[in-house]
């Protein structure tokens, strides 16, 4: 079928202003600046509420949420930290900063999901962490996972930067670590330009991040830095965070018309896994073409973005800063060359969704 419609460009990212935006941040701006700020407070309470774990930490960004809940966890230099190597740079340089080594364990062969049998063989008596990384939020076994890092006492640190609202058994991922690190950067679902949060149920690993990221209270009693969220990107967020569970009904609703439309016999939906619901951080297709990447072409030239060429994706160890941390994990480099996201975000509007259906569905090769 001929792509009838005239070339669209589909936004890769949804930037968007709210009504309230300048009102919360002249109040926020009468009550100081800082991370100190009553409006860092507020929006930790209405971060707890909203994912219903009891503590979050706010921080200056993902990478901060990683980095403190790392140290937290109390992983030092020589210390080694398992994950999948499908994640983006952003979860493996806190790892290299931090002085620990970061140690590839392969994914399953349906999904972002670490495979067990591979995390076991993993870890080591070096093993202070493990990271998960549930990928443009389609979740991932965190329940087995967590089961699997008790048994061995194991921190486990869940990197939900794509996340927020994604669930499994209806609550939470974050629900199942023990540490679980988001960003907010302008790109994620919940924005605030720069920033990030921590969640937690243990009331003592929130009082060593809090104090962490706070140069360690200056009590000079033990180490820290400065991690803090300032005050209005915090008054943002607690304002912004109001809308988030309708824009992920919206993302949801987007990715069912885009699904129930495509009848390209080469492209199918990742797997979704049991008790599982995505919240459409980006639509995932798995591809099943002779040539993967003509298709994901295809659909760039005709203006649908693809964050896997935006990125080029590839298991972590391939790219030159973390090569001396190669592995082979066979499955994740399979996976990543056999995926493609689609925007299905917000921004996107139903002209656009019907043309994402039409291009995918054009596209002739086998
Ligand atoms: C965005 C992102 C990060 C880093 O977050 P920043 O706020 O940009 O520092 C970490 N991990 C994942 C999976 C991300 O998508």
């Amino acid at each position: 079928m001929p792509v009838t419609t005239s070339r669209r460009s589909v936004k890769d990212k949804y930037v968007q202003s709210y009504p309230d935006d300048l009102s919360v941040l002249d109040e926020a701006l009468n009550k100081g600046l800082s991370g100190s700020s009553s409006a860092v407070a507020n929006y930790e309470d209405a971060l707890g509420e909203w994912f219903g774990l009891s503590h979050a930490v706010a921080v200056s960004s993902g990478t901060a949420a990683l980095t403190v809940s790392l140290a937290a966890a109390g992983v030092s230099p020589g210390d080694e930290v398992v994950m999948t190597p499908t994640a983006p740079l952003c979860t493996v340089y806190p790892i290299m900063a931090a002085g620990a080594t970061p140690v590839f364990a392969d994914v399953r062969s349906d999904g972002f999901g670490v495979d067990l049998g591979s995390l076991d063989k993993a870890c080591t008596a070096r093993t202070r962490a493990v990271i998960d990384i549930p990928m443009w939020g389609y979740p991932t076994e965190v329940d087995q996972l967590q089961a699997f890092c008790d048994d061995r006492r194991l921190p486990l640190v869940l990197d939900l930067a794509h996340s927020p609202g994604t669930t499994l058994h209806g609550e939470s991922l974050a629900h199942y670590g023990s540490m679980s690190c988001f960003s907010t950067h302008e790109r994620k679902p919940l924005a605030t330009g720069e920033g990030g949060f921590i969640l937690t149920d243990d009331s003592n690993l929130a009082t060593v991040c809090k104090s962490y990221r706070k140069f360690g209270n200056l009590s000079g009693t033990s180490l820290g830095m400065n991690y803090k969220l300032a005050a209005l990107p915090a008054a943002l967020g607690l304002s912004r965070i109001r809308y988030l569970a309708e824009q992920i009904d919206q993302r949801r609703a987007n990715a069912r018309f885009v699904l129930e439309r495509v009848t390209n016999p080469h492209v199918a939906e990742l797997k979704v896994i049991d008790g599982g619901e995505p919240n459409y951080y980006s639509l995932l297709l798995r591809l099943n073409f002779s040539d993967n990447d003509a298709f994901i072409d295809y659909l760039d030239e005709r203006g649908i973005p693809s964050d896997i060429k935006r990125y080029g994706c590839r298991c972590l160890y391939e790219f030159p800063a973390v090569s001396s941390y190669r592995s082979d994990c066979s499955r994740s480099a399979e996976l990543l060359a056999s995926i493609t996201t689609l925007p299905v975000h917000g921004g996107v509007t139903q002209a656009d969704l019907e043309y994402l259906v039409e291009v995918v569905n054009s596209y002739e090769g086998g």
